[in-house]
Formats: structure tokens, C-alpha cells, sequence
């Protein structure tokens, strides 16, 4: 298969924190011209079944998807999951842990917020979540935008929310192996997410791509909503060093929130594989559409 399909595979719902509903994705993806779409949300496959049954209703093959949450030499990294059985039951009690502290953090995310004078913090997050199990930064961040206590979301996360700033709570999730693991036991692929946006040192990236690898990680984000453009060459080189296999996907959360539309990304470089290749027998395919009647 080529690099040049329009494969989005990486996007939030409501189930997680996007704005949109699994059906709704699957309608804008659809109209921006998405060929393959996955629906990863964070940490919970929920969204799975209502997802696909969107997308083959409108013709559009689909990936099942979801993006969990790991700490890797004490930091957050994500790893996208594509083409695993949703219904996989290591997978469905990994991801239900992975998402056990969210209630307690938010918690505590409140209380910092309250010692600088930001109160009711926590029932203005509610306000925007969709699974009670799944409030997240995005929600508080959300909140802090619509009470006017910053512009936007990038400001959110510059001021408060993350570390050294008040709201970060540091937070334990899935080792690297589980989340691998569980991944390719449910019969998955497992990928690194935007591998730009974590604050490694050369030396800690180098540690992330091949301990991921010797996990059975075989893929990696290269044209993502999530990086800057310059930064797609350094990660295309970075999947040939390693030998993973490249993705492709906007991480798109809402209208008016993500700068990348559903499908709106060039083309993964023609030299690298493509996830979707590897994937090939994963791809539950839409019925084909009913040939015209003839009379
Ligand atoms: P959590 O899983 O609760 O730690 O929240 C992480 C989510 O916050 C990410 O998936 C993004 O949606 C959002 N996020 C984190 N950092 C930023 C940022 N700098 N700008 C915008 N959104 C961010
Ligand atoms: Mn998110
Ligand atoms: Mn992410
Ligand atoms: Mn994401």
C-alpha cells in the first residue's frame, strides 16, 4: 500500500477529551476526504464500537485505536495502540487501572488551583467531561479558557497545569512493557505518539526508541497535528534508524482547539513504510456500497 492514502490515525472523542462524538469524527473525517481513520482516544476503548459502526455506515474503513498513557524515566509519553480486538480483556483491566487515579489527580489539581486563587476549579473541569473516568488537563484547561483566566489552551499549559506551575500533579501511569504489551496481546500495533513533544536529551529519546523496540513497538508518529512540519524530517529519519514503521494522524480534539483538521496533514515521505502496510489484515473495511440497481 502507499504512503500517499489519506490515513488519519489519531484523534480524540468525548469519551476522552475531544469535543466531538464518535460519530461526528467520523462524519467530519469522512467530508475532509480520511480514506482510514482510527478513533484513540486516551485510555479507554469506549468509543471502539460506536466509532467503526460511524465510519462503515459512511464507507470509510477504520482502525481500532487508542492512545495510553505511560511514564517512561519519569515523564509522560504516549503510545498509540492501532488494530488490536477492543474487546481484548488484559487490554479493556490495563487501560480501567491506567485510568483509576484520574478522579483523585483532578482533585488535587483543584486544590493547587484554589491555593492561587482559581476556586471551583474541579466542578468547572465536570462541566466539559464526557466519562466521568476520564477527567483530564484538557477539561481544567477548557474551564480556565471559558472563566477567563487565560486566552486559550497554550496558554493554559504554559501558566499552569504542568511542571514547576500550580496544577501539576505528578502522576503515575503504564510502564512502557505494559503498554506495549497489552497492545500486541490484543493483536495491536503499537506506536510512539508525537515523539517532538517530550523534553528528552538525545540520550533519553535513544533510551524511549529502543527499549519501545525491544518491547515489540513497531511504529512511530512522523506526520502529525502534534509536531511542527520541520520536525517530520527528523522523526522520518528517526523510523528508518530504528526500523518502525510510520504514522500518520492530526491528534485533532475539537473545532476552535486543534489547529489540524481530521485528514488536513501531508503525506508521510515516500521511503518509509507505512503503519497501514503492516496493518493491512487489521483494517476492518466498510461494506462495499450496493451496486445501482439496473433496469
Ligand atoms: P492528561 O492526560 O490529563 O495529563 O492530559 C493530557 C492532555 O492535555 C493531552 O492529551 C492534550 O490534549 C492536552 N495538552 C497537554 N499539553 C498541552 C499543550 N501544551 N497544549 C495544548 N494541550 C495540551
Ligand atoms: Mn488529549
Ligand atoms: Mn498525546
Ligand atoms: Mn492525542
Amino acid at each position: 500500500m502507499s504512503t500517499l492514502l489519506n490515513a488519519d490515525l489519531h484523534c480524540h472523542s468525548l469519551v476522552s477529551d475531544g469535543t466531538l462524538s464518535p460519530e461526528e469524527l467520523a462524519a467530519r473525517a469522512h467530508a475532509n476526504g480520511v480514506q482510514l481513520w482510527a478513533l484513540t482516544d486516551h485510555d479507554e476503548v469506549g468509543g471502539q464500537h460506536r466509532a467503526r459502526a460511524a465510519a462503515h455506515a459512511l464507507g470509510l474503513d477504520y482502525l481500532t485505536g487508542v492512545e495510553i498513557s505511560v511514564t517512561f524515566l519519569n515523564a509522560t509519553v504516549h503510545i498509540v495502540g492501532l488494530g488490536f480486538d477492543p474487546d481484548d480483556p488484559q487490554l479493556v483491566r490495563g487501560l480501567e487501572a491506567t485510568r483509576g487515579g484520574r478522579g483523585e489527580r483532578a482533585q488535587q489539581i483543584a486544590r493547587q488551583l484554589a491555593q492561587v486563587g482559581i476556586h471551583g476549579a474541579y466542578e468547572g473541569a465536570l462541566r466539559y467531561v464526557g466519562n466521568p473516568e476520564l477527567i483530564s488537563r484538557t477539561h481544567f484547561a477548557r474551564h480556565l479558557v471559558e472563566s477567563g483566566v487565560c486566552s486559550d489552551t497554550s496558554e493554559v499549559f504554559r501558566r499552569f497545569l504542568t511542571e514547576g506551575n500550580p496544577g501539576y500533579v505528578p502522576h503515575r501511569w503504564a510502564s512502557l512493557g505494559d503498554a506495549v504489551r497489552w497492545i500486541r496481546e490484543a493483536g495491536g500495533m503499537a506506536v510512539i505518539a508525537h515523539p517532538a513533544r517530550y523534553r528528552f536529551s538525545p540520550t533519553e529519546e535513544y533510551a524511549l526508541f529502543s527499549e519501545f523496540r525491544q518491547h515489540g513497538g513497531q511504529g512511530v508518529e512522523v506526520v502529525t497535528g502534534s509536531h511542527a512540519p520541520s520536525e517530520y524530517p527528523v522523526y522520518a529519519a528517526m523510523a528508518q534508524e530504528f526500523g518502525l514503521a510510520a504514522s500518520r494522524g492530526s491528534d485533532f480534539h475539537g473545532p476552535g482547539e486543534s489547529h489540524t483538521d481530521l485528514g488536513a496533514l501531508p503525506d508521510l515521505p515516500g521511503q518509509l513504510t507505512p503503519v497501514w502496510e503492516l496493518l493491512e489484515h487489521r483494517i476492518l473495511r466498510a461494506p462495499a456500497a450496493p451496486a445501482p440497481s439496473v433496469h
